[in-house]
Parts: C-alpha cells; structure tokens; sequence
C-alpha cells in the first residue's frame, strides 16, 4: 500500500502532465477536476483506515506470532474499568487501556488501579473528539501532551502509545503524534460492542480471530463483562496466548527509557 506522501508526488505529477494537456488544447480541463476530486476522495477515505498505514505508521497486527493475542479497551477509565480488571485477572490476563484524559482528571484511582494490576495504559487524546476537526497541528499536540502529563502525575509513567479516536488520522495527526516520539497502536478486530448486538460482537471476535491480532474493545460497552467473559473462554479453549500490545510488537509502552 503507497503512503500519503508517494500518493501526493504522484497526483502533482499526474496534475501537471494533465495541466500542460489543458494548456495546449488536447483534453479539456474536466479532467483536472476529475483528478483533483478524486484525489481528495481517496485521501478522505484513507483518513478511516487505520490498517492502511496511510499517513502514519499503526501496529494493528503482528506477524510470526505463536497463538498470541491482545486486548485493548478504549475510552476509559469508566464505572465498569475496575470489573473488566477483576475479570482479567480471573483469567490471568494483562491488556492496555487506552484512556481519555478528561476522563482520566475523573477517576485518578481507577487510571493508579489499571497500572497497579499491570495493565499497559496508553494514551487515547484529551476530549475523544474526532482529530479530524482539529484545524491545527498544535491543538492536537496539545491534547497528547496534555493527557500524557496527566497520566504522568498519577502513575509516574509517560505513556509511548497513542489510538487516535476513532482510528481517524490525517497529515496534522501524523504529524503530531510524530513529533512525540510515539507508537500509534491500532487494531485487527473490531468488536463493535458498543453497538449493542452482544452476540453479533462475539461471533465477529469468534470468525476473526488468529495468530499476532489486536481486539478493540470498550470499557463503556453495555454488554463488555458479558463479552469479555465469552471472549477469554474461547480463546483458552483454542489455546490462544493473551499477551500485552508491548510485547506483541516488542515496543516498549513508556517512555520513562526515553527521557
Ligand atoms: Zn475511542
């Protein structure tokens, strides 16, 4: 898959052969707008596509992994985080929480709990607003940063993982979340549990799972203790290894080496 800025050389390129046809008189300048519409198109809808590593780099699957798996939760910590931690370590599993930091200003014990239990916290933005709407490389670096402090002052970690909400990225997001040094961290299965079809949600987990897949889940799902349950039993029936982000990737998830 060709990266945003190869796409963009090969446009300008495309455009300009286009323009000098315009200019001496042998295609009609439709085909500049047809070029220029449908660039911006295939550019908007890379912005929904995580797992192109379009404009940024994301981990979303590792390969030659044996019969390891991850479990991510987003949008915490909520009222449920503490339940979907004592299910967890039920089953003797670690995941990576990726939390809201105006969410994180309040519930502080539940973000000290997630790294008490050994759980990985990374970084999912300030407001969860779509990025997409931010007009400026530094608002969105503000939200990172912001966020990571105030995950900082808690744990004494600053997180290295960043999920743009939504999986939404653009130039701007690359370019801030570049600037930091971090790891995006995305996903290979989408549970789409807060859609409320629990069952939906478990044979979708159920058909997709393999070897080296990230599961996306959410704290704030109806149905997650139910899910989640249903999800740890069939992986240890097929014999599936749960493993955190971090060591899937061999990345490390803070920065504290770093500094
Ligand atoms: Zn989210």
């Amino acid at each position: 898959m060709l990266g945003f800025k190869t796409v963009k050389w090969i446009f300008i390129f495309v455009f300009l052969v286009l323009l000098a046809g315009v200019i001496t008189g042998l295609i009609s300048w439709y085909y500049l707008v047809i070029a220029l519409v449908l660039y911006i198109s295939f550019n908007f809808i890379q912005s929904f596509r995580i797992r192109a590593n379009y404009y940024i780099k994301a981990n979303c699957m590792a390969q030659h992994t044996l019969d390891k798996i991850a479990l991510t939760f987003d949008d915490g910590p909520d009222t449920k985080t503490l339940e979907i931690m004592d299910m967890l370590d039920a089953y003797n599993a670690k995941a990576c929480f990726f939390i809201i930091g105006k969410k994180v200003e309040q519930y502080p014990e539940i973000v000290k709990e997630i790294d008490k239990r050994g759980h990985i916290i990374g970084n999912h933005s300030y407001k969860h607003n779509n990025l997409c709407k931010s007009l400026s490389v530094r608002s969105i670096k503000n939200e990172i940063e912001y966020t990571n402090q105030l995950i900082k002052q808690i744990i004494h970690k600053e997180p290295a993982f960043f999920r743009p909400p939504y999986g939404v990225t653009n130039p701007l997001i690359a370019k801030a979340i570049k600037s930091f040094s971090m790891d995006v961290i995305g996903w290979s299965i989408r549970s789409f549990d807060t859609l409320n079809k629990k069952n939906m949600s478990l044979a979708k987990v159920k058909r997709e799972i393999s070897s080296g897949k990230i599961i996306l889940l959410h704290d704030t799902s109806p149905d997650i203790l139910w899910l989640l349950q249903n999800i740890l039993e069939h992986l240890k029936e097929n014999g599936y290894e749960l493993c955190s982000v971090g060591e899937l990737f061999a990345l490390e998830p803070y920065k504290s080496g770093k500094q």
